[in-house]
């Protein structure tokens, strides 16, 4: 019997309601694939300043330590104590010294369009193709975000002082290596294609990441290999979102194609995302999570959707505990929920036939009967 200890964080705002719905649906895991999941909550975010003084308490620190994966929900809500400073609030204090601390270079930030929702796309119909289903896959702990030097200096420039900012692009053949495995691990669980960007015809970190990645490619011989410039590839995801499965990019290129990629879901209440650290007698330790924030609007009135919570869970067992069948259980689950009309007010249209607006709890309920 499989089993897994599990820290679950779910922080501020709607956190608490969206990780109730989740935990729901663990439960129904639990008995339908016969695993044991050793589920403990901890406080974090502004939770974690009210009961212990930090947004990440030591003894949360202590509890993802001991635990093979962290279920977090967000953390941060803007309008709280201004006095207390940008180092010590939930966004850096918690998550940021998380993803360090347990060295979680690969975010995966899966987008699939249900083909219910595709008057939610911003795209037109006929550009949808066959549907959009991406699995982006990005190095989260290099680049250019971490390079050194990164400053902000004085020089003489024509004889008068002005300020000069240096960020530096740094990749070395072992980081791209083991974020390119990643990519193509997940494209074996899925239509087994890789799209890697880069920009191999300005930077020389672009020539070294295609040089490796293709090489890397020869023991993935099953996965088809190709490689877009990001600029194309940023162009490509509007105008033919179908033709990929996995994009494999660098930092910066990432950031800005996975959100990119995401507004193509039409809602942030749908998207999950995991944030992967090294395999150790295989098991990967990741901390997962919504790819939206605490919505602060909406929070405590039981209109968040907790799908994007839910499907982090699906991609925990996945990618945590090699409970690929489970994982795609939930999936299917959600898919059916969504086919059978149930929706929360992000993705509700009145002018869509046959659906009804739900609550957290009752979207949550429907998934966890069609699981
Ligand atoms: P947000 O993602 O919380 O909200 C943006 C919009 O999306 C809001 O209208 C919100 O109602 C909606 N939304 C988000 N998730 C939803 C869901 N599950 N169901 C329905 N609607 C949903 O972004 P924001 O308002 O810019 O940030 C609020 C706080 O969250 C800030 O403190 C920010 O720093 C924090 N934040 C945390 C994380 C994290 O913990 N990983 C990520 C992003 C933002």
């Amino acid at each position: 019997m499989t089993s897994g200890d599990i820290a679950v964080l779910s922080g501020d705002g709607i956190g608490p309601e969206v990780m109730r719905e989740a935990v729901k649906i663990l439960r129904v895991i639990e008995k339908k694939f016969s695993v044991a999941l050793r589920l403990t909550e901890a406080p974090v975010g502004w939770a974690g300043i009210d009961a212990a003084g930090r947004a990440l308490p030591e003894a949360t620190l202590a509890l993802c330590k001991k635990s093979h994966a962290i279920l977090f929900g967000s953390v941060g809500l803007p309008d709280r104590d201004p006095t207390i400073p940008k180092e010590e609030r939930p966004e850096r204090a918690a998550l940021l010294r998380l993803r360090k601390e347990f060295g979680l270079f690969a975010n995966l930030r899966p987008v699939k369009l249900p083909r219910e929702l595709a008057r939610a796309c911003p795209l037109r119909p006929e550009r949808q193709g066959g549907g959009v289903d991406i699995l982006v896959v990005r190095e989260l702990t290099g680049g250019l975000y971490f390079g050194q030097p990164k400053k902000t200096e004085e020089i003489t420039c024509d004889g008068r002082r002005v300020r000069r900012a240096i960020d530096t692009m740094v990749y070395s053949t072992p980081e791209i290596e083991r974020i390119a495995h990643v990519a193509f691990g997940a494209a074996r669980l899925r239509r087994k294609k890789v799209t890697s960007i880069d920009k191999a015809n300005v930077l020389e970190n672009g020539v070294l990441w295609r040089e490796v990645v293709t090489a890397l490619g020869k023991q993935y011989a099953d996965v088809a290999l190709e490689h877009l410039f990001v600029d194309n590839a940023a162009m490509q995801l509007i105008l033919k979102p179908a033709q990929f499965d996995v994009m494999l990019c660098e930092n910066m290129f990432g950031d800005i194609l996975s959100d990119e990629a995401a507004a193509l879901a039409g809602s942030l209440g749908l998207l999950p995302s995991a944030s992967l650290g090294a395999t150790s007698r295989e098991r990967t330790f990741g901390l997962y999570e919504p790819a939206g924030g605490t919505a602060p609007d909406i929070a405590g009135k039981n209109l968040a959707n907790p799908i994007a919570q839910i499907l982090s869970a699906a991609l925990m067992l996945r990618y945590s505990f090699g409970l690929d069948a489970a994982a795609a259980a939930i999936e299917e689950a959600v898919a059916r929920t969504i086919a059978a009309g149930f929706r929360t007010g992000d993705i509700f249209s009145s002018k869509e036939a046959n659906t009804r607006q739900v609550g957290s709890r009752e979207i949550g309920d429907a998934i966890a009967a069609a699981l």
